[in-house]
């Protein structure tokens, strides 16, 4: 207990396997223990471990009591990568690449992300927010109780910090914890298509101090096509110079480098990750740079090409697993979809999954210890599975698995039916009379 006054005011019972993430509270890498209970008190986890370990708690009046009857109970999903503000699809190009017109063919050609950004340049600020809302609520009725989302397709000033005050704004209705990351970086705009250091000049004295103070991480494109190794130096050093944590897409259509710069740059993460070799990933788990997995988008690319989780394995990097979700490469929120892929496309194992999906993505958000795990301290968010075991989690594929959803010790979803998960936008302000009523306070 973190103090004798505190009383707990949510208490679940029951768990068959209790998947606590935490190796110093159970078996195995993913600490389970059978037969157990979690106790929270004002949404912390102040006991996890088997039920009859459960000490004698002094229970607040009105504690939410789950009865788990049996199945698993796992933290709740930590998804370390979407692109969640966009406009508009492009199912059109998803469709082509199946016919084999390639991804950097349609970014070369004006579509891609330029496409994306002209749609998210063109949408109301309330529909913007509105559609951000939906896959956030998706996300969390699947299990996902932490979600880092990028800005990126804003790419001027004013769009860039429009996509993070829509994140800020969506923060405010829901107790789902967003991590906000400046993607001013994810391509040079076509606009600067001839004047590449214009556009990074206009990023770092402009679209920073106007986005910094909205965004935890700053991030960049590092790849063929999108933002070489030097320009996305500059864009780190001067995100770090505001205050932001660095992370960075690399080496996914090609080795670029891209790997070795977010080793320099002591990147939280490195992102990706297609093509990467054993001095890489060495120098990454030398920086402690986690390794973000999306294997939702290696597996729709359809080349074939995961990252190496043999390099990754020896080298020790820590693992991590994101959605990508975005318009172009992945449209999908299910982190349960991503485990399963990271294991039959990826080729790790579900333990090595759920533990990415969990404290390895809460690690590459900053949020180590915090989410991703059932353990004293930590906040109380967790999913129980609707069967027994997380192995179903890459075994029973193509339906929602979460039956409730815990967000800070209280229920935010049972069997797909959103349980206060969103707030309605406030009222747009009154506009101002212009002259007080007389006689009124
Ligand atoms: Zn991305």
């Amino acid at each position: 207990m973190s103090g004798a006054s505190a009383r707990v005011d949510f208490l679940l019972t029951g768990a068959g396997q209790l998947v606590t993430a935490d190796p110093g509270l159970g078996e195995g890498p993913l600490g389970l223990v059978e037969r157990a209970a979690v106790a929270a008190s004002q949404g912390t986890v102040v006991f996890a471990g088997p039920e009859a370990a459960l000490p004698d708690l002094p229970l607040a009046a009105g504690c939410a009591r789950v009865d788990a009857g049996g199945r698993a109970v796992l933290p709740g999903f930590v998804d370390a990568h979407t692109h969640l503000v966009f406009a508009g699809d492009r199912a059109d190009e998803f469709a082509a690449r199946l016919r084999g017109v390639g991804y950097e063919e349609a970014l070369a050609s004006g579509g891609g992300i330029h496409r994306t950004v002209r749609a998210t340049r063109a949408m109301p600020t309330h529909e913007l927010e509105e559609a951000t809302a939906e896959r956030l609520v998706r996300a969390a009725l699947q299990g996902t109780t932490v979600l880092e989302a990028k800005s990126g397709y804003g790419l001027t000033v004013e769009d860039e910090r429009r996509s993070l005050e829509v994140l800020a704004a969506l923060a405010r209705r829901t107790p789902i914890d967003i991590v906000p990351t400046f993607l001013g970086a994810h391509l040079i705009p076509a606009e600067y298509a001839h004047d590449r250091a214009g556009y990074l000049e206009l990023l770092e004295r402009e679209m920073l101090p106007a986005c910094a103070p909205l965004a935890e991480f700053v991030d960049a494109f590092c790849d063929r096509g999108a933002l070489t190794v030097a320009e996305s130096r500059r864009v780190l050093q001067a995100g770090r110079r505001h205050g932001l944590r660095a992370k960075l897409h690399a080496n996914e259509l090609g080795p670029t480098g891209g790997a070795w710069l977010a080793a320099e740059q002591a990147c939280v993460s490195a992102d990706h990750l297609l093509y990467l070799d054993l001095a890489e990933a060495a120098a990454l788990r030398q920086r402690g740079t986690v390794a973000v997995l999306l294997p939702g988008t290696s597996f729709l690319l359809g080349t074939g090409r995961s990252a190496p989780i043999r390099v990754l394995r020896e080298a020790g990097v820590t693992l991590a697993l994101g959605t990508d979700c975005n318009p172009g490469t992945c449209y999908c929120e299910s982190m349960q979809l991503m485990i399963a892929l990271a294991c039959v496309h990826g080729g790790l194992t579900p333990e090595e999954a759920v533990l990415a999906a969990t404290d390895g993505a809460a690690r590459a958000v900053g949020r180590a210890g915090v989410a991703g795990r059932v353990a004293p301290g930590a906040a109380c968010d967790l999913v129980v599975l609707a069967g027994r075991s997380y192995l179903d989690l890459p075994y029973h594929l193509g339906v929602n698995l979460a039956h409730e959803v815990v967000k800070r010790g209280r229920v935010v979803a049972r069997d797909g039916v959103p349980l206060g998960l969103l707030e309605a936008p406030p009222p747009p302000p009154a506009t101002p009379s212009p002259s007080p009523p007389p006689g009124t306070a």
